[in-house]
C-alpha cells in the first residue's frame, strides 16, 4: 500500500506543468497494476494507440515473467521453473540474454537465479522468516548464473531445482519496449513511472528535461532530491522498497547478496542508476546495491555508460560526474555530497 502511495505520489511529481511558450500536445494517460506496483504512463501529442500499445505490451510481459502461476496460462517463467527448461517468447529470451550478460559483467552481483532463496525468507509469499544456516547451505548451490543457457528461444536451467526471476530486470525491460513503442510511433515526449523505475522519454512539453524525484529513504513517500533528465531510464533500487523485521530485531531488505544468499546490509539506503537502457539502469541499481560503495566505485570506473546516485546510512551521497551535473538536493536535506570520477 506504501509502495503504491509512493508510486502515485511520484507520479503527481511528474505532473509538472508545461511551459507557456512551447505549443501545447494533447496529453494522454493511463495507469495500471502490473509486478506488484502501480505504473502510470503520460504521453504527450500521441494519438492513443500508442498508449494501448505500451499497456499491452506491459500486461503480457508481466504474465509472462511471472514467477507464480497467478497470472494465468501464459506465465512462461514460472512454467521454466517448474520444467526446468521451456519455449519463451522472443522478448522474454531477449531479457534473458541481456540479464545474464549483466550478470556476467557484476560477477554475479546481478544473479537471475537468486529465487529459491529468495522465496525462502518469505519474499514471494509475504511468509517472512530468517532461514536456517542449513537451509542456505542447501539452497546456495541453485544461484548460479553460469548454469543458465538461452538458445533459440528456449530456457535450460542446468541443475535441477534452480529458479528464475526477473525482478531486478524486468520494469527496466518493460521502459525499453515502452520507449520503442513511443519512438517507432514519432511521440516526442513522455513520462512513464513504472513502480520505482522511470522512463524520462524526451523532454518536457516547454523544451525543458524531466525532473525525477529519488525518494527519501527514511520516508519514500517524499523524495530527497531531484535529477533532470532527458532520454533517459532512471532506476532506484532501496532497500525501504520491501523488508522485514525478523525475530532477532534485525530488519531485512529483499536485495539478497547472490555469494551469502542472505539480504544486504553494508550501510547503503538506495542506488539510483541512470542510463539509455532499462535493463541497464534496473540491473545495476541492484548489483551496485550488492557490490557496495567501493566495489560499485571500481565499477563505474571500468564500465561507461551509466551514472548513479548511492545513498548511505551515514547520510552521504555519493554521486558519479555524470550524475552531479543534473542533480539537487531537495530543501531541508542535509547529504553530504560526494563527487564520484
Ligand atoms: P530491484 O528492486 O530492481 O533491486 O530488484 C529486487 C528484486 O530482485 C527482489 O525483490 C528479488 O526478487 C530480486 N533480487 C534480489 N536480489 C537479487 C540479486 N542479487 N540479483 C538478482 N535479483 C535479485
Ligand atoms: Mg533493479
Amino acid at each position: 500500500m506504501k509502495k503504491r502511495f509512493c508510486a502515485a505520489l511520484l507520479s503527481a511529481c511528474l505532473l509538472l506543468s508545461a511551459g507557456a511558450c512551447a505549443p501545447q500536445r494533447e496529453k494522454m494517460s493511463d495507469s495500471l497494476e502490473a509486478m506488484d506496483t502501480f505504473m502510470t504512463i503520460e504521453v504527450y501529442g500521441a494519438s492513443g494507440n500508442e498508449l494501448s500499445s505500451v499497456r499491452a505490451n506491459i500486461e503480457a510481459l508481466d504474465k509472462r515473467l511471472s514467477v507464480t502461476n497467478e497470472k494465468g496460462e501464459d506465465n512462461e517463467i514460472f512454467r521454466v521453473n517448474q520444467n526446468g527448461a521451456g519455449m519463451v517468447s522472443p522478448d522474454v529470451a531477449d531479457l534473458a540474454e541481456q540479464a545474464l550478460t549483466l550478470c556476467r559483467e557484476t560477477d554475479g552481483a546481478l544473479d537471475i537465479t537468486v529465487l529459491p532463496v529468495v522465496e525462502e525468507w518469505g519474499f514471494i509469499s509475504k511468509n517472512y522468516h530468517i532461514p536456517t544456516a542449513e537451509r542456505l547451505a542447501k539452497l546456495l548451490p541453485l544461484v548460479d548464473y553460469t548454469q543458465v543457457s538461452c538458445k533459440n528461444n528456449t530456457l535450460k536451467l542446468n541443475k535441477s531445482g534452480m529458479k528464475l526471476d526477473f525482478g531486478a530486470v524486468a520494469k527496466g525491460y518493460i521502459a525499453d519496449k515502452a520507449t520503442d513503442i513511443l519512438r517507432s510511433a514519432d511521440c516526442k515526449s513522455a513520462i512513464l513511472n513504472l513502480g520505482g523505475t522511470i522512463a524520462a522519454f524526451g523532454e518536457k512539453q516547454n523544451g525543458q528535461p524531466w525532473r525525477v524525484g529519488i525518494a527519501d529513504p527514511d520516508n519514500s513517500a517524499t523524495f530527497m532530491g531531484y535529477l533532470s533528465c532527458k532520454d533517459k531510464i532512471i532506476a532506484t533500487s532501496g532497500s525501504y522498497e520491501r523488508s522485514f523485521a525478523g525475530a532477532d530485531g534485525k530488519v531485512y531488505s529483499h536485495i539478497i547478496d547472490p555469494k551469502t544468499g542472505i539480504p544486504v546490509d553494508n550501510g547503503i539506503l538506495s542506488v539510483t542508476i541512470i542510463s539509455d537502457s532499462g535493463v541497464r539502469s534496473d540491473g545495476l541499481s541492484t548489483a551496485l546495491f550488492v557490490m557496495g560503495r567501493d566495489r560499485a566505485e571500481t565499477y563505474y570506473r571500468r564500465h561507461s555508460g551509466f551514472d548513479y546516485v548511492m545513498l548511505t546510512a551515514d547520510k552521504k551521497a555519493y554521486v558519479t560526474a555524470g550524475a552531479a551535473e543534473s542533480f539537487t538536493v531537495a530543501q531541508g536535506y542535509d547529504y553530504e555530497i560526494v563527487r564520484i570520477s
